[in-house]
């Protein structure tokens, strides 16, 4: 007998309800490796379907009219849940709504929305935020296109920004956001930690402790934004740390498989909403096939990372030790560092908000860009792609790649040298990835 049905004593066949999804057991909060498997998804307004099928409709039918204007009352903010409130796939839909409920839960985030890419989110976030004369001040560097957006696209809109370094001190980062205060209002505080591509950690707490006291005299303190891309949500999580939103490319570690593009933002139901109500605007909300693939990512997501960090800690190792190698910039290392000077402070910044070292790291050669392309092209299993945080190993050259239309004055400041080889690692057999590392060696 099927599990949704059950016949009674006259024979009729009756529906009953799947067991409800559980997030406690007798006390216990289940963890989010748990939770991915189910929260957030009813099989029983799904015909009993144990995964959530892919919704491909563009609009959603009303039961009547006064349901039809409770619906759009929902678009403003969080749903009731079941199909109160489901409008118009622009604004939201079943798979990006669960997808959105089980990304939360990694960093206890009140709220989440899903996009269409990293760069929609970060766009979205903006736009939401910012009005002409506002300041943005931010970490630097940020992801290129970040970069791109603040200065060339938002300051064409009469929006400012100032900066300070990802490793800067409290008292730098004092000096910066009281000048910002100073000049206007500031409507964010927009972190990149690590920084693509120099790895440099930003002390979110120093900012946070830094934006609470410049701005302690104003009416509202502007929100503090975080692209955790990099190391988040496994290694990282900035929201316990002082931010108040996290931002990310779910392109990366969260799609996990280099075959989707999609984009994620986490804070408070408050932060959300605004944020939510730009998308609705202007339709930047990712698509129920993306978001179905990420539902199934998000079930293996501890997995992926752990498996990926513990196979980078043992490339990592092995590799500084060899010949041809002049030194790896790898977070993990940050653990055994210093505790002098700008160094000793980015391993103090690790032990306090890093539980790992993540699985991208910088690699320098001896030599120059004969030396790297050399070591590129004799790869046999990494493959020779940009991008990071999939299940399979990627190399990169950025003075060559990804930077190559930077200033030469800039890439030298951001340490992009031309025997720089990026290295995302993924979930391969680490013995197996060495030995195609040292073979790569070798043909240098
Ligand atoms: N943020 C960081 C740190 C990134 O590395 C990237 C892309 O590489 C993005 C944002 C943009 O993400 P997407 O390519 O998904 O738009």
């Amino acid at each position: 007998m099927p599990d949704q049905t059950e016949a009674d004593m006259t024979g009729v066949e009756q529906r009953i309800s799947p067991k409800p999804e559980v997030d406690a057991i007798g006390g216990r909060t289940l963890k989010p490796a748990t939770l991915m498997m189910g929260h957030g998804y009813d099989p029983a307004l799904s015909e009993g379907s144990l995964k959530p099928p892919v919704f491909l409709t563009s609009t959603f039918v009303f039961p009547n009219a006064a349901a039809g204007k409770r619906h759009f009352e929902g678009v403003t903010g969080k749903r009731p849940g079941g199909a109160e409130g489901l409008v118009y796939s622009r604004f939201n839909g079943p798979n990006q709504e669960i997808l959105e409920d089980r990304l939360g839960i990694w960093e206890g985030a009140e709220d989440a929305l899903a996009f269409s890419s990293g760069m929609s989110a970060i766009a979205t976030l903006f736009l939401s935020m910012v009005k002409p004369g506002d300041t943005i001040v931010h970490s630097g560097p940020l992801y290129a296109a970040t970069e791109t957006l603040i200065a060339r696209v938002l300051g064409k809109f009469g929006i400012n920004w100032l900066d300070f370094p990802a490793g800067a001190t409290r008292e730098e980062i004092d000096a910066v956001m009281q000048k910002a205060a100073a000049g206007g209002n500031v409507a964010l505080i927009y972190l990149e930690s690590p920084a693509n591509p120099t790895n440099a950690l930003v002390d979110v707490e120093a900012v946070a402790a830094s934006r609470n006291a410049v701005f302690a005299d104003h009416a509202s303190k502007p929100p503090i934004a975080i692209d955790n891309t990099f190391l988040g949500p496994l290694w990282s999580q900035p929201l316990k740390h002082g931010a108040d939103i996290v931002v990310y490319s779910l392109t990366k570690y969260a799609g996990g498989h280099s075959d989707l593009v999609a984009g994620g933002v986490l804070g408070s139901k408050e932060q959300i909403n605004t944020i939510r109500a730009m998308r609705n605007t202007i339709g930047t909300i990712c698509d129920p096939n993306t978001a179905w693939m990420l539902l199934r990512s998000l079930e293996t997501l501890e997995l992926r990372m752990s498996r990926a960090g513990e196979n980078a800690a043992k490339v990592c190792a092995w590799l500084r030790d060899q010949p041809q190698v002049e030194r790896v910039g790898y977070l993990g290392f940050l653990s055994e560092g210093s505790t002098e000077g700008p160094e000793g402070r980015q391993a103090d910044i690790y032990r306090r908000n890093c539980t790992g070292g993540g699985s991208t790291f910088s690699l320098y050669l001896k030599g120059g860009e004969a030396e790297a392309f050399r070591f590129l092209d004799a790869l046999k299993i990494a493959k020779l792609a940009v991008s990071l945080g999939g299940t399979e190993t990627l190399a990169s050259h950025p003075a060559g790649m990804t930077h190559l239309s930077v200033a030469d004055e800039r890439k030298q400041a951001l340490g992009i040298t031309d025997n720089l080889v990026r290295i995302s690692i993924g979930v391969e057999d680490a013995d197996d990835l060495i030995a195609d590392f040292a073979n790569a060696l070798a043909a240098i």
